[in-house]
This record gives structure tokens, sequence and C-alpha cells, in this order.
């Protein structure tokens, strides 16, 4: 049996990379609560206008509205999950073993790369919107620049979040708020740690290792 994944790690970490490769080779279902709330914003409701001035601050979004998001969208009984994004504070890691998991086999992987790599790294992610790809202008430009590879036409966009000044906020909030949630894994005895700073494939082969030991 497959654990459920819970990933770790900050912004530009790599944990939406890898979980697509889960998600084609193993049949995990990739829940990133980021995408929950982008998708929300983009229907342009009262809730969705409400999200769009937090995320854009580069501030976290109120953990009800979260948690809420991600219970709609799961079903625990039918499908493997990757978590990403989610938790972000120790009292979501601590709803969702209480609310959402409720006992079921899972597994936390701390994704760790240090700062100045990420802010390097966020610089230059474009992503697709229409099919959630990501690429890297150094790394893993597109085919075609500035155009998704598997999207005909499509544009790729630079997040507003991960420009400069949000994205330095964004890692101060995470550095302050991980190590409790870390902790809070290692004491349960369920957290693996990763050294997210090589190559694509190297990390990829290192996440299945661990997920097939477990699994
Ligand atoms: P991400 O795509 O995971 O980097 O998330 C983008 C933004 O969405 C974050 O900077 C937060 O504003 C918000 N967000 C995502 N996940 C959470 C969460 N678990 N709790 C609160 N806010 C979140």
């Amino acid at each position: 049996m497959k654990p459920q994944l819970i990933f770790l790690g900050a912004p530009g970490a790599g944990k939406g990379t890898q979980a697509k490769l889960l998600v084609d080779e193993w049949g995990y279902k990739h829940l990133s609560t980021g995408d929950l709330l982008r998708e929300e914003i983009r229907k342009g409701t009262p809730l969705g206008r409400k999200i769009e001035k937090i995320v854009k601050k580069g501030i976290l979004v109120d953990d009800q509205i979260v948690l809420q998001l991600l219970q709609n969208h799961c079903d625990l009984k039918a499908h493997n999950y990757i978590f990403d994004g989610f938790p972000r504070r120790l009292d979501q890691a601590k709803a969702l073993d209480d609310i959402v998991l409720k006992g079921i086999y899972s597994l936390a992987v701390y994704f760790k790369v240090e700062s100045p790599l990420l802010l390097q790294r966020l610089a230059n992610r474009r992503v697709c919107h229409a099919c959630g790809a990501i690429y890297n202008l150094k790394f893993k430009p597109p085919k075609e620049e500035g155009v998704c590879d598997f999207c005909e036409g499509v544009e790729l966009t630079h997040r507003e979040d991960d420009r400069e000044d949000t994205v330095r906020k964004r890692l101060g909030i995470f550095e302050k708020r991980t190590a409790s949630i870390v902790d809070y894994y290692k004491k349960k005895g369920n957290l693996h740690e990763l050294e997210a700073s090589l190559g694509l494939e190297a990390i990829t082969l290192e996440l299945k290792k661990i997920v097939n030991k477990e699994g």
C-alpha cells in the first residue's frame, strides 16, 4: 500500500515538479493548496476576491478557508494524494491528521534547499495556467520561448507572488513556521528529509526510494 504523501518545503523547493512525476507514473493525485486557492481566485467569487488580496501580499490565508477547500477536493477512500503546500502552520499539521487523514497511513517528505538557490529558482520559474506545467528559464526552458510545450499557443506566466520582494516575504514566513512542523512529524516518526538542491532526476530517484521503502 502506497502512503499518502505530505510534501514540506519552501516555495521553489521543487515539490510541485516532483509531484507531477509521481502523478504520471504512480497515479497519485496532486493536491496543492496554492493551486486550489488560485483556482478560487480565477472563479472571481467573493471568496476568491478575498483570497486574492491575501495571496498577492505573500501572506497566509486563513486556516479554515484552506482546510475547507482541501476537504472539498479529497476522497481518501478512492485515491492516494500528495499534499503540497499544506500544512504551513503547526495547527494545519494537526488538522490534517485529526480531521482529514484520521489515522490513514501517511509519510511527510521535507525538501531541503538553501534560500539563495530558492530565490534564483523562483525568479526564473514560469508556469502554464492551462495544464500546470512548471518551467525554469535556466534549467528547464520551454521548447519555444514563452509558450507551453503541451498547450498550443498558451503563454507562460510569471506568478505575481514569484517576484523578488514577495518571494523574500514568503521565504521568511516559511522559515519561521517550518521548524515546528518538521519537529511535529519527527516526533510522530514519519518524516523523511530529502536533499532538494540536487538535480531533478537525482531528487526523483531519492523520492522513489523513500516511497518504495515505505509503501
Ligand atoms: P504556493 O503555490 O503553495 O506557493 O502558495 C501560494 C500562496 O497561497 C501562499 O503564499 C499563501 O498565500 C497561499 N497558501 C497556499 N497554501 C496555504 C496554506 N496551507 N495555508 C495558508 N495559505 C496558503
